[in-house]
């Protein structure tokens, strides 16, 4: 593909309301600073029905400049319509850098354009730079099972693309600035989107837990036991007004749901406080917990390596501690 310019783009997923889904947001924030190093402008691309709330959301948020695509058939996600819109604007304005949220849509989204464009794609990532001699990006993701972190280059191909992890980056401070907007009438004709959204069916623990804008995570590892484990978890959780967490094994246990569980495999988080109790701190859990802003391990074991990354320890049975610290916050 042609380069036209230095500019680097975010998508901006939106929800069927035409809201904007919040990775979007997150990633204008490393977007800002890595467009600048590339010499080019951060623009926003914002493709769904009626998605006026996204564009002024996008323009808050950082952006110098929206696209934006608006249509019926971008209502719904589907590969075809989005892949079609997005390949058409790439052609069109050649940016040489491209930032997607690695949510359900986007980490199918991502390698079909790629493709399309026979460029490559970093999938998964977890953190961002820029090598400032060449404009490259450095996208770096766990690999081997997330025993290291490799950091990918893309020095031949344009655009650069990549997909971020949800939660990994914090939003910004909305300002009120004025980002300049560009409509592109783009339509897909029903012919070229070959898939039909018959119904959705939503799995209701997925929506109920907020794992990544919870402010406050309570997590319980396989040193809860069981199921039954989770209940002073969940207890200090709501006297905190917090969120439950878990660890993988946790999870793969049948303890709890997968929509609980933080990690690699799980989501990334960066809560204002995060409870790890009876959790050992293996890298692929750190993987998803360690941004966050204070850091409490409960644990039996002193030498558990969840207490390498936390602000405070307290070496001790959680089922000794956590009802103690649960009627002490509610006396509080
Ligand atoms: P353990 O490692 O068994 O630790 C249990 C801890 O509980 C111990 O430290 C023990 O001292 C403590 N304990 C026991 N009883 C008590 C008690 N009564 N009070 C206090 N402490 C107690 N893991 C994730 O969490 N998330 C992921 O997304 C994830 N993705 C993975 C992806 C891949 C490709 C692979 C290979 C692994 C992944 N894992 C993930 C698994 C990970 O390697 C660990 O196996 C897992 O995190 C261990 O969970 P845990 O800490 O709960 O259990």
């Amino acid at each position: 593909m042609e380069v036209k310019s230095k500019d680097l783009w975010v998508f901006i997923e939106t929800k069927e309301d035409g809201s904007p889904k919040k990775v979007g947001l997150e990633l204008l924030n490393p977007g800002k600073d890595m467009a600048k190093k590339q010499g080019g402008a951060l623009v926003a691309v914002v493709i769904g029905c009626s998605v006026d709330a996204s564009v002024e959301a996008a323009s808050r948020y950082g952006a110098d400049t929206v696209i934006a695509v608006d249509g019926e058939e971008f209502k719904e996600y589907s590969t075809d319509a989005y892949t079609i819109a997005i390949t058409k604007l790439v052609e069109k304005y050649g940016p040489t850098s491209m930032l997607i949220g690695a949510t359900n849509n986007g980490r199918d989204l991502g390698p079909r354009i790629a493709c399309r464009l026979h460029t490559g794609l970093t999938a998964d990532c977890t953190a961002l730079d820029i090598d400032e001699e060449t404009g490259n990006v450095a996208w770096t993701r766990p690999a081997f099972g997330g025993n290291l972190m490799a950091t990918i280059m893309c020095p031949e191909h344009r655009p650069q693309m990549g997909t971020v992890r949800p939660g990994v980056f914090k939003m910004a401070e909305p300002s009120d600035r004025k980002a300049e907007v560009i409509h592109e009438d783009i339509s897909v004709p029903a012919e070229d989107i070959r898939t039909q959204v018959i119904e959705l069916i939503r799995e209701l623990d997925a929506e109920t837990v907020d794992l990544e804008g919870a402010q406050i995570i309570v997590s319980g590892g396989r040193g809860v036991k069981g199921p039954e484990g989770f209940e002073p978890i969940r207890a200090l959780a709501e006297a905190l007004g917090g969120t439950v967490g878990a660890s993988r094994a946790a999870v793969d246990s049948g303890w709890i749901p997968h929509a609980h569980q933080v990690g690699q495999t799980g989501k990334t988080v960066g809560p204002k406080l995060y409870i790890a109790c009876g959790i050992s701190g293996a890298i692929q859990h750190l993987a998803g917990m360690s941004s966050s802003d204070r850091i409490i391990a409960i644990n039996k074991d002193p030498d558990a390596p969840i207490f390498g990354v936390a602000d405070y320890g307290i070496v001790g049975d959680l089922f000794e501690v956590l009802p103690v610290l649960t009627d002490a916050i509610k006396k509080a």
